[in-house]
């Protein structure tokens, strides 16, 4: 069975994994651009939580240990930037895996 573009319909390609080589349609979204999408939601869930005012949380209330709580509380705004940053840098990865695939079908 010959798998065919959904967006322009041309026969794909056995080694056309990512993107469509005719139209540049994007076949795949990467897992990591997904994971990449839910770390940086997780980020800005937790500038949320930050701008409420982590010690708010009641992280200090018993679910946790207390010296864990208070490590996460004075490593929030890290936490924060962390989460952020992960999510950035695996969103870019995925997009430069579908940017290399890219010029390498257009080469080919
Ligand atoms: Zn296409």
């Amino acid at each position: 069975m010959t798998r065919r573009c959904p967006e322009c319909y041309a026969e794909l390609p056995d080694d056309a994994v990512w993107v469509c080589p005719t139209c540049g349609y994007t076949l795949h979204t990467p897992a990591a651009a997904k994971a990449g999408i839910v770390f940086m939601l997780l980020g800005l869930a937790l500038l949320g939580v930050f701008v409420y005012g982590p010690e708010n949380l009641g992280l200090t209330s018993g679910i946790m240990p207390t010296d864990l709580a208070n490590l996460t509380i004075a490593n929030f705004p890290l936490l924060v930037v962390g989460a952020f940053a992960f999510g950035a840098f695996l969103a870019a990865a995925a997009a430069l895996k579908i940017r290399s695939e890219q010029a390498r079908l257009q080469t080919a």
